[in-house]
Parts: structure tokens; C-alpha cells; sequence
């Protein structure tokens, strides 16, 4: 007797186990009870709602894939679900839950030794700390394997660290940050737990930004920054180690997408059935369901998609370009979804309180971070002729 939603069209929710389904209808309840009414003030500020987080972390969306903060069984198919739910109140929260769980407790749950993974994890499961992930640099964003220019010099028991990053989420306020830096001893890209307040360390808003405005991204600069020995993840001794936490989170980026979509496409329906023109509502008109239609069968196709690559996931036979094709698909079916959404609107698509607006500027930046549409792309065309088309 669980609630579902419309917008899913062919009922894949109904997939989920009996748990799942009731920690995902309690989060979306939660959601439209405690986020939604915050949402467009914070996004217009530019601000992040703070007062959330306790009653966020309440929820079982942080840590379900590592023994250190299990909180029951639950799959993939259901933290893609949580980040569907998420985005369809907000993209940014959504991607708060992303950078806490998939990219900085990933980092560590990855590649974390047993200490690590035990000292760090229960505490940003719980939201005591809060992390960041810190691969892109001013100079170097889809190139991030080759063109990373942070440096790591040993020094003693421990590294120095010196360069600097760009578009860090979570960051400005982040207790912890992971840094992915190249050694200076043997050219091999390595990761760091970097405590926010360690000197040399200094986090600053990106500011002005028109798309995931409530989401604090940060330019960082890392002089002379000290970590000790027990502060390097034990197990990240290349870039394919970061590359490892990618795979695990690019699935919940598409599902994100899906969210995003949603949450247009249900203010736009709501819409249509209001909004009269020539006599009637302007749900009668036959182009203006036509948008409507278009809309579900992206969002339908897309549930479709990433429901197989998390259980490929959960099965553990989820490859790159699994992740790459639900990534690159999704957000682009999501990018047309919310252009229709918005012009479902009319001139009102354009104003915040109609609840289009919002998604429709937010798509564009998911349809480019974790890989832009084009790098994602490529990964898939790698796999289908066996040449690498990157460089
Ligand atoms: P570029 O790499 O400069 O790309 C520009 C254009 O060129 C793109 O269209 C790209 O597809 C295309 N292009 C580049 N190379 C090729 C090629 N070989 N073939 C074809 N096309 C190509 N990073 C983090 O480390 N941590 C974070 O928390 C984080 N959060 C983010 C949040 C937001 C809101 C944004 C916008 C970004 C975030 N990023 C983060 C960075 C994000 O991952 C990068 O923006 C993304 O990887 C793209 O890099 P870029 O912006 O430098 O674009």
C-alpha cells in the first residue's frame, strides 16, 4: 500500500523489496514535507539550507555500500531510487547526497584501509563531518587523468601538497575534502583525506553561478598543505583508483537526471490543467499533451535503463560504459525533458515560483559534471570499437 508516483509510468518502484520501498516513501514524504518549501528562496540566494542535513541524515541514503555504516540490505536500484526522489525536490540536494556518499565516502570506502574506512565513515554517514571530493583543476576537468597538475612531495612519514582545484562541492563547508594529487616521486595520482582547516588549505565560492545555485561549489588552493601517512588512502595509487569511485556514482547521477525531469514534468502537468487559453484548459490541447507524452517516455525510458544498470550494479557486472551510456542518455533525454517542461509554461516557465525554472537551468549542470555528455559518450564508443578516442 505504498503511495508511488505518477510519473512512474510502468511502475518500476514496485521492483524495490518491501524495505526499500518504506525508507523511500518515508524520504519522499520527508522531502516534500521539509525541503520543497525551502527550495526556490535558497536557490535564488544562492544559499545552502543547513537546517536540513540532521533530518536528511535520519534516512538510510548514506553508506549503504560499505560494512562500516550498514544500515540493512539495500541496492543500488534503491540509492538510485533515493537520488531520483532527492532531485525531484531539488538537483542540489540531490547532489549534497552524491559528493557525501558517493564521491568522499566512496573515495574512502574504496580505497580506504580498514582504519580509514572505520575512523571516517560512521561520521559522514551520520552527517557529524561533513566531506568534498577534489579531482577537477582550473586546467584540467575532462582530462583529469592526464592533465592533473596538484602535486604530492613526500615529506618524511607524510606528503606535501601544493597546486590547486575547481567547482569542489560541499567544499566551502566541508569538514574534509579528498584530494587526488600526482606524486612528484613516481607520476602516479594518489588520494588524500585533507581536514578543511589544515593550513595552507583555503576554500572560496565560486559565486554567480545560474545553475545549481544552492549546491556551494569551491575554488581551492593547496600550499604547502602537510597530511600525514595515516591521512593517505591506503589503496589509491593511480588514477583508475579515483576513476573506481566514478563508476560506482555515474549511475546515480543518471538517476539524478531522471529526478530532475520529474520534478519539471509533474509542475508542468499541474500546469496544463489549469492554465485555460481559447476556452479550455490548455490540457486539451492536442500539441501541449504531445509535450506532456514526450516528456514520460523520456523519463520512462530512462527509469528503464538505469533500474538494469543498478542491478548490473548490485550483481556486480556493471562495467564502465554501462555507467557512461545510463550517464550520457539520461541527461540528455532530461536536458529535451525540461525544455518541454518549459515550454508547457509559456512565459511562466521562466519564473521561479512555477516550479520549471528551477530544473530547467539546474539540467545543465548534470548533463556536465562526472563527465561531460561528450567524455561519457566516448567511454561507450570505446567499448563498442575498442579504440580509445579521448586523446
Ligand atoms: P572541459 O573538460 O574543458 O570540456 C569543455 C567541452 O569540451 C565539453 O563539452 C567537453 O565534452 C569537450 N571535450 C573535452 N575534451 C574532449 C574530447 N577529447 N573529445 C570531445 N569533447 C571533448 N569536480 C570535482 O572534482 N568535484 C566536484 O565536487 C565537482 N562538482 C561539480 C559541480 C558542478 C556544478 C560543476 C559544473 C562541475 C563540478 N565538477 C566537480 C567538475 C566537473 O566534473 C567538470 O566540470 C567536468 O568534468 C567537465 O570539465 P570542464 O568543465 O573542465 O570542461
Amino acid at each position: 500500500d505504498f503511495p508511488t508516483l505518477a510519473s512512474d509510468f510502468l511502475g518500476f518502484e514496485a521492483d524495490l523489496a518491501d524495505h526499500e520501498r518504506e525508507a523511500l516513501v518515508a524520504l519522499r514524504q520527508h522531502a516534500e514535507r521539509s525541503i520543497r518549501p525551502l527550495v526556490n528562496d535558497a536557490w535564488d540566494k544562492a544559499e545552502f539550507p543547513h537546517e536540513i542535513l540532521p533530518g536528511l541524515h535520519e534516512h538510510p541514503l548514506f553508506g549503504q555500500l560499505w560494512d562500516e555504516t550498514r544500515t540493512g540490505e539495500y541496492s543500488a536500484v534503491y540509492g538510485g531510487w533515493t537520488a531520483l526522489e532527492l532531485a525531484r525536490i531539488d538537483a542540489s540536494i540531490a547532489t549534497y547526497v552524491g559528493v557525501q556518499n558517493g564521491l568522499a565516502m566512496g573515495s574512502i570506502g574504496v580505497n580506504g584501509s580498514a582504519e580509514q574506512k572505520a575512523e571516517w565513515l560512521p561520521k559522514l554517514a551520520s552527517g557529524e563531518i561533513i566531506g568534498a571530493f577534489g579531482l577537477t583543476e582550473p586546467l584540467s576537468g575532462s582530462d583529469a587523468a592526464q592533465g592533473l597538475r596538484t602535486t604530492a612531495t613526500p615529506d618524511g612519514d607524510g606528503w606535501v601538497l601544493n597546486g590547486s582545484k575547481r567547482w569542489i562541492g560541499n567544499a566551502t563547508f566541508s569538514d574534509i575534502t579528498i584530494i587526488w594529487a600526482k606524486s612528484t616521486e613516481d607520476g602516479q595520482v594518489k588520494g588524500f583525506i585533507v581536514p578543511n582547516a589544515t593550513p595552507g588549505f583555503t576554500a572560496t565560492k565560486i559565486e554567480r553561478k545560474q545553475s545549481l545555485r544552492i549546491v556551494q561549489n569551491a575554488d581551492i588552493t593547496l600550499e604547502n598543505v602537510r597530511v600525514d601517512a595515516a591521512l593517505t588512502l591506503e589503496k589509491a595509487n593511480s588514477f583508475r583508483d579515483a576513476a573506481a569511485v566514478l563508476r560506482l556514482t555515474r549511475a546515480d547521477v543518471a538517476w539524478a537526471a531522471i529526478g530532475t525531469a520529474i520534478g519539471a514534468y509533474e509542475a508542468a502537468v499541474a500546469y496544463t490543467k489549469e492554465r485555460v487559453q481559447f476556452g479550455k484548459t490548455i490540457a486539451h490541447h492536442q500539441l501541449v499533451q504531445d509535450l506532456l507524452s514526450r516528456s514520460l517516455m523520456n523519463i520512462t525510458a530512462s527509469i528503464a535503463m538505469c533500474t538494469r544498470v543498478s542491478r548490473m550494479q548490485d550483481a556486480g557486472t556493471q562495467r564502465d560504459e554501462h555507467a557512461s551510456m545510463a550517464k550520457a542518455f539520461c541527461t540528455t533525454a532530461m536536458r529535451e525533458t525540461v525544455a518541454l517542461c518549459r515550454e508547457a509554461l509559456g512565459g511562466n516557465g521562466i519564473v521561479l515560483d512555477y516550479n520549471v525554472a528551477r530544473f530547467h537551468a539546474d539540467a545543465e549542470a548534470l548533463y556536465s559534471y562526472e563527465g561531460t555528455r561528450e567524455m561519457n559518450s566516448l567511454i561507450v564508443g570505446r567499448a563498442i570499437t575498442g579504440v580509445g578516442a579521448f586523446v
